[in-house]
């Protein structure tokens, strides 16, 4: 996921590291190119910027220079760095807030996002890694083949589904799951939200609604990694009209820039907490900024 930024930033490094002694303009001129690579890798311009300014100052601030390995010094510096740019300062990744059953988990995102298949994944590691009784339902109401995607994937992973009752409103499916995993003793309820291809007022509203209903305890953005610095934005505007709690990055098997990963936490404010790595229900991981530090770096 990260192969064309860990390859330029090996590079720089691997120039660094072979110099005996570095100089104050040896190390501007390795940041330098590490701005670049970071704007390639389709980072925002702000995030790149903070970055090798925080690099920079810590480089020349500790006598990194004078050292006998300064080179590593710097990688080290820009590890640690690229580790707090990934999680902040706090420490949330993969946990989710989900005592006080049944737990509303609202699952929010654009179409195609890949929504559906992650809340199936969810699913499945809250009931097998987290010993969860978890019901799920679909709550697009403009796309019937949606509904029933989500009833395929819970037969195939072995979790309980709502059953489709047709005309109802988002609110009332909602409403209902909440009926039926209070009742039926759940721990979770996971409400996979209607998306669009792009955000629209219509569909921000319905969302609006059902969290008002529901008050979930997490509000999940689901984006396709691949989209970069879009994937940023979008998670913006939803932030900005539902609020969310944190936020999965899909596709991060694929052959994406990375710049999503690296700018979310700095722009939104919000914990990445999981990631998708292929279609296979097992295919999701929680966010572990320290191993995406390492592999970025190579
Ligand atoms: P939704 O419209 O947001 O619900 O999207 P879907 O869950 O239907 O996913 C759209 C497509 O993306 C499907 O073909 C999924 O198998 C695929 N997909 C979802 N997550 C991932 C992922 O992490 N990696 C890859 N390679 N494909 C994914």
């Amino acid at each position: 996921m990260f192969e064309n930024l860990s390859e330029r930033l090996s590079g720089v490094f691997d120039r660094l590291t072979k110099q005996g002694a570095l100089s104050e303009d040896d190390v501007k001129t390795a940041l330098r190119e590490v701005r670049v690579a970071l704007l390639e890798a389709d980072v925002s311009l702000p995030v790149a910027r903070d970055f090798v300014k925080a690099v920079q100052s810590k480089a020349t601030g500790q006598a990194v220079t004078k050292s006998i390995t300064p080179g590593q010094q710097v990688v080290k510096i820009v590890h640690d760095e690229l580790q707090h740019v990934l999680a902040g300062d706090d420490d949330e990744r993969g946990e989710l807030k989900i005592d006080n059953a049944p737990a509303p988990i609202l699952m929010v995102g654009l179409q195609g996002s890949g929504k559906t298949t992650t809340t199936g994944k969810l699913a499945k590691r809250l009931t097998e890694k987290n010993g969860k009784r978890v019901l799920m339902a679909s709550l697009d109401i403009y796309r019937p083949a949606a509904m029933q995607q989500l009833q395929v994937l819970g037969q195939q992973i072995g979790v309980d589904t709502l059953p489709i009752v047709a005309g109802e409103t988002a609110v009332q499916i909602a409403k209902r799951a909440k009926q039926q995993a209070t009742l039926g003793g759940y721990d979770v309820y996971m409400l996979d939200t209607a998306g669009r291809l792009q955000i629209d007022e219509v569909l921000m509203q319905e969302v609006e609604d059902v969290r008002d209903v529901v008050k979930p305890r997490e509000t999940l953005l689901v984006v396709d990694g691949l989209t970069g610095q879009v994937a940023v934005e979008v998670a913006e505007e939803f932030d900005g009209k539902i609020g969310i709690s944190g936020v999965v990055l899909t596709r991060m098997d694929g052959d994406g820039r990375g710049g999503a990963a690296l700018s979310m936490r700095a722009v939104t404010g919000k914990p990445i907490k999981f990631v998708g790595l292929g279609e296979k229900m097992d295919a999701l991981e929680t966010f572990e900024p320290d191993r995406i530090a390492g592999r970025i770096l190579g």
